[in-house]
């Protein structure tokens, strides 16, 4: 089967909009009596889809990089959409259950990621995902499951998640999955995955190192996690996920 993409976005509302065309008149007669420095210099448009960070929008979490203009987050994922409705029974189940102690954030899109968070130049999104679906052109896909609670911290230990696992047996097939993944990455100069990797779907987050107190509950949680049934995880599609773009490839 030939691979496939697509892109959600939202496209600034003003690109390609002429900034005059709405000026009445009046106003354009007054700009020809006495330019202003838009009609010398030119409107300054704002770049196209161009980001502007809102940190509401993440939760007040800690970036991991420093937000500028034209720095795109990317990363590589494998949708939970085959078993996402038990996930976020068990998101809620175990928010309630660790409430007041811990403070839990429910994890929203929820996913396995397949690289880590890295910053795409705009310029650079279109042949990167070119790179990627050429690199993923001849890889299979599968069916998967997931299995058990970990918990995680990012690499700088400003933030914990609660993470169900992919089940060990599925671990080789997913690894291979990474390859062409990592050459990519390494190709742009950016940091292939994690090594070895541990592949999870991110489920909760509290902000802080605090795996002491969350590996204490973790038996705790799993007795929730083990009510649910067998957890799926369709591998079929790859995402590439680039500022509010989403793009992805079909595997075969
Ligand atoms: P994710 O939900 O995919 O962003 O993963 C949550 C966190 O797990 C990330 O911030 C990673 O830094 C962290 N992590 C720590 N060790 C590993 C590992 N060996 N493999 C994958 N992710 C890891």
């Amino acid at each position: 089967m030939a691979l496939v993409d697509y892109v959600e976005s939202s496209s600034s509302a003003s690109e390609g909009e002429d900034p005059l065309s709405n000026t009445s008149p009046a106003v354009s007669q007054k700009r020809f009596a006495l330019p202003t420095a838009e009609t010398l210099l030119g409107c300054k448009k704002p770049k196209p889809e161009e980001v502007v960070d809102d940190p509401a929008q993440h939760g007040g979490r800690i970036r991991s990089f420093k937000h500028e203009r034209g720095n795109w987050a990317t990363y590589i994922y494998v949708p939970a959409g085959a078993c996402e409705e038990q996930l976020e029974d068990f998101q809620a189940e175990a928010m309630a259950k660790l409430a007041p102690e811990v403070e839990l954030t429910a994890n929203e899109s929820l996913h396995l990621s397949l690289s880590r968070t890295v910053v795409l130049q705009y310029h650079q999104i279109e042949e990167f995902s070119r790179s990627l679906k050429t690199a993923l052109h001849s890889c299979t896909g599968f069916s998967a499951s997931l299995q058990g609670l970990r918990i995680y911290t990012n690499d700088e230990g400003t933030r914990t998640f609660v993470a169900a696992q992919l089940d060990a047996a599925f671990t080789e097939k997913t690894t291979k999955l990474l390859k062409p993944i990592d050459s990519v990455m390494l190709e742009y100069r950016l940091p292939p995955f994690y090594d070895p990797p541990s592949f999870h779907v991110s489920l909760l987050w509290c902000v802080g190192d605090q795996t002491k107190v969350l590996t204490e509950k973790l038996d705790e949680l799993q007795q929730l996690l083990a009510n649910q049934e067998t957890l799926p995880l369709a591998v079929t599609e790859v995402h590439l996920k680039c500022g509010n773009k989403d793009f992805s490839y079909s595997l075969k």
